[in-house]
């Protein structure tokens, strides 16, 4: 089978790369093992918070500078501020399409987010539902927050963020309350543990008898506040309408908190990158995994998966974008780590010693994060120091920068794999290679195969 565009992996790396091959008109497949970093994030896009050396972040952009000398191999220190300033307003655009809004601080400031436990993370953007506390005057206008969780939920412990909160300066002279919130169907539901996660609870109040029910309980346990942060358990997809209509309900503004896995808050990023990529025709192999590929003449020629070994898939270009050790992307030895799908050259520390802290929350980087895999500054891998010229990597693989630690995860995904797609449309415009309408029989019987497969 034969694609301009082979996309391995299903995060946000991928997605964002394989939706503007779509746009642009190559025909495009994702093959994805499993779920992706999505499931366990937050929802927002952590663009830059820390610049390597410890140093915090308010205007991201205003420090690519500060951060290219401290860091000149940083995806980031590859792209430019430009280029990256360029992916975020497309993806920006692009996800509000499909009804879901990311929004900054008017002055491109970072914002900080409330944590599950009380805490504060700083981020670029976020969605419409979570409130965004601003870096200085943090607790802003806010007298009274109450936290409010559904009774027997265990994925959020109000008491636990409200004793946190309350230690912070800023919230000394707030009021914060807890409360929680009988669920229509709460003991039918109890009799299974396992099935009280925050999906199904979202099953449960997309019924709006039963969402007239929860927002007469919660106005009833909360009274008065200026901000209810319920954790988020409001649909896939139709999240932010739901709020919306509990705000109607209860007239309290109200915002979300992202909770243990699943999150609510990623997969609506990834449910809105899915259904657009759909759209535009793409193909996704889900569940699918690629094991390994044939190399020709400094060049990937196909690639096969596990369920299909004996069928190649061909592409003009190719992408890895199989996230870090979290999602396989890279495997961990005892003394170097690998890329396992390819052997892709790696920039690993030698002495495991030296590839973690002593303390799991140091204030230090765990040195380990920023191990990955090697790229020149077109993002093209190389395997024995040799240029694979059609292979290009994005996302959570890459070395040379601590997700964590810097708070550049989804920004680092987003801008590399939105500039690789531009590499591979100018590429494929060049040779003439675009667009795709079926011309013959064959194609046509082809292109039915494939969305079989999928
Ligand atoms: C728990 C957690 C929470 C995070 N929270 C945030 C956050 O709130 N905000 C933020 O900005 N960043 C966050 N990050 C940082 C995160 O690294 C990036 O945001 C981003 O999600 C990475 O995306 P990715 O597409 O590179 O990789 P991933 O999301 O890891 O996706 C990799 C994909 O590749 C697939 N795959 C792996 N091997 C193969 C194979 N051989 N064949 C086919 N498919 C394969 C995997 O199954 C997976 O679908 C978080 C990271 C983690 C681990």
């Amino acid at each position: 089978m034969k694609f301009d565009s082979l996309i391995i992996g299903g995060g946000v790396a991928g997605l964002s790369c394989a939706i503007r091959c779509a746009e642009a008109g190559l025909k495009t497949a994702v093959i994805a093992a499993g779920q992706s970093a999505l499931h366990f994030s937050s929802g927002s896009i952590d663009v830059l918070s820390r610049l390597p050396n410890g140093e915090p972040v308010y205007q991201p952009f205003a420090q690519f500078d500060k951060l290219k000398a401290q860091s000149p191999n940083h995806p980031y220190s590859k792209l430019g501020e430009t280029k990256v300033r360029e992916a975020l307003a497309w993806y920006q655009e692009m996800i509000q399409a499909r009804g879901v809004l990311l929004s900054s601080q008017p002055d491109d400031a970072n914002h900080l987010r409330l944590t599950p436990i009380g805490t504060f993370r700083s981020t670029w953007l976020s969605q419409q539902t979570v409130h965004q506390f601003p870096l200085t005057n943090t607790a802003g206008q806010l007298g009274h927050i109450a936290l409010v969780t559904i009774d027997g939920f265990r994925d959020f412990q109000p008491q636990l963020a409200a004793d946190n909160l309350a230690k912070l300066s800023p919230f000394k002279e707030v009021k914060i309350t807890t409360a929680a919130v009988e669920l229509p169907d709460f003991y039918t539901m109890q009799r299974n543990p396992c099935e009280f996660r925050s999906i199904d609870i979202s099953r449960v109040l997309r019924d709006e008898t039963k969402l007239h029910a929860f927002a007469k309980s919660l106005i009833q346990s909360v009274g008065k506040a200026d901000l209810v942060v319920l954790p988020a358990v409001f649909g896939n997809g139709d999240g932010a309408a739901t709020i919306k209509l509990l705000e109607g309900l209860t007239g309290f503004t109200i915002c979300e908190l992202p909770t243990m896995p699943p999150s609510l808050l990623g997969i609506r990023l990834e449910e809105a990158m899915k259904s657009h990529y759909k759209t535009l025709g793409g193909l996704i192999l889900a569940g699918d995994e690629v094991q390994g590929g044939d190399f020709e003449d400094g060049e990937l020629k196909c690639i096969y998966t596990r369920n299909h070994r004996d069928m190649p898939l061909v592409a003009d270009h190719f992408v890895i974008a199989t996230g870090s050790f979290f999602s396989r992307g890279l495997a961990a030895h005892r003394l170097n780590i690998e890329e396992p799908v390819f052997g892709l050259d790696t920039v690993a520390i030698p002495d495991r010693d030296h590839w973690y802290q002593p303390q799991f929350f140091a204030q230090q980087a765990h040195p380990f994060l920023k191990m990955g895999v090697d790229c020149n500054s077109h993002l093209q891998a190389s395997v024995n120091n040799q240029t694979v010229g059609n292979l290009f990597c994005a996302g959570a693989l890459l070395a040379h920068y601590d997700p964590v630690f810097e708070g550049c995860g989804s920004g680092v995904a987003i801008s590399t794999g939105y500039h690789i797609a531009e590499q591979m449309i100018a590429n494929a415009n060049l040779t003439g290679q675009t667009e795709s309408e079926p011309e013959t029989e064959q194609q046509r019987r082809q292109e039915q195969q494939e969305r079989t497969m999928a």
